[in-house]
């Protein structure tokens, strides 16, 4: 599964909102599954109201969503890219996640301790920023050094191209900036590919705001907001510790009547899960049968023959055709017998670019 891993100063609630994510599961009545791979990874149900559509229609035994991995990455400070604390080894853990989920302390509250004074989410987002560009300008100034080698040597042009990407990146980063940022080309991703920078990955930000902000935000949420717009960023406001107590209600009736008081339609948490799926640019395929309705997930763009080898790496190879009906179709048939006579059900080949909501049978050879 994908990975998104929760970054963001000391004491803004990345704790609180992973112990949500992970309670949420473990109680009675769980909105998800969560599975504890290590204390700091879980893998969390990805919420999707068309999967809940499609078993309505279908009722199958058993309905499958898909998942992603939610990792807490705490012990990011101020000077982590000088070592600071143990700065480094967290700015590693980074380098393993695809995307970044940074949750900012938006929220007033003297008795959780602050130590870069006045509440300000932008500047504590800026020092996030600025410590893992450090780390990324580290892992830059060492490939130059050595494609400057490389350049020299044999006049190389792969070199000597890949020395002038490198050349801007390091400039750009000394501007402050994050690479996600610069608009880089295809080729010249290929370029700085093996570096894994930390400020090339697709970031989202969590206002974590009190409670009586949680539906309409605050001032600090509102500057952040800002902020996230300008980098064409996702923000989602949530309170964290009204979702970390959700989390751990486990009767439905308790839950019920909580949500009306808050005047919540689901858990917040939904809203980050989505975002976050989002975030890691990847689309849905369904499979719908009486056995099983089941989400899976695949990256944007991919053929038939890729997107099938999700359920078995077999289905890759044995690949004939696929049936494919478009999920709204799907919905508005009602079965598939009744979207085959509609002529809403294609037969496509290896070339076919599998769509988000596609529900998908495969024919393979065995
Ligand atoms: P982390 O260091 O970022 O993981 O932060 P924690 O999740 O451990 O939270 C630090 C402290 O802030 C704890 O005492 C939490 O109870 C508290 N906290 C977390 N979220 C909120 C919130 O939304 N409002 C308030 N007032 N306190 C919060």
């Amino acid at each position: 599964a994908l990975r998104a891993g929760i970054v963001g100063l000391p004491n803004v609630g990345k704790s609180t909102l992973f112990n949500a994510v992970s309670s949420s599961a473990k109680a009675q009545a769980s909105n998800y599954r969560f599975c504890t791979i290590d204390p700091n990874v879980g893998l969390v149900d990805v919420p999707d109201t068309r999967l809940d559509q499609l078993s309505e229609i279908v009722k199958p035994n058993k309905v499958v969503p898909t998942q992603i991995e939610i990792v807490d990455i705490a012990g990011l400070v101020k000077g982590a890219s000088r070592g600071e604390g143990l700065g480094n080894k967290f700015l590693g853990n980074i380098r393993e996640v695809d995307a970044i989920i940074h949750v900012v302390r938006c929220f007033e509250d003297e008795n959780v301790l602050r130590e870069e004074g006045e509440i300000n989410p932008v500047s504590d987002k800026e020092i996030i920023d600025i410590e893992l560009q450090f780390k990324d300008l580290d892992s830059v100034d060492k490939k130059i050094q050595k494609t400057q080698k490389q350049a020299r040597v044999g006049g190389d042009a792969q070199a000597k191209f890949e020395l002038d990407v490198l050349e801007r990146v390091k400039a750009w980063l000394e501007q402050g900036k994050n690479v996600r940022m610069m608009g880089l080309t295809k080729e010249e991703m290929v370029a700085i590919d093996d570096l894994f920078l930390l400020t090339v990955k697709p970031t989202m930000y969590v206002a974590n705001v009190d409670e009586a902000s949680m539906h309409t935000g605050n001032k600090y949420s509102d500057a952040l907001k800002k902020v996230a717009d300008e980098e064409g960023a996702e923000l989602v406001v949530l309170n964290n510790s009204i979702e970390a107590q959700i989390a751990e209600m486990e009767d439905p009736d308790d839950k019920a009547l909580f949500f009306e008081e808050y005047k919540m339609a689901e858990p917040g948490l939904n809203r980050l899960i989505r975002s976050a799926y989002k975030l890691l640019n990847l689309a849905t395929y369904f499979t719908a049968g009486v056995q099983e309705v089941r989400a899976w997930t695949i990256g944007k763009g991919w053929k038939a023959p890729q997107a099938a080898s999700v359920i078995h790496t077999d289905f890759e190879k044995g690949f004939i055709k696929a049936e494919v009906i478009a999920f709204d179709d799907r919905i508005k048939y009602g079965t598939e017998a009744a979207c085959r006579e509609a002529g809403r059900l294609r037969i496509e080949g290896k070339e076919y670019i599998v769509q988000d909501g596609d529900v998908m049978h495969f024919r393979f050879n065995v």
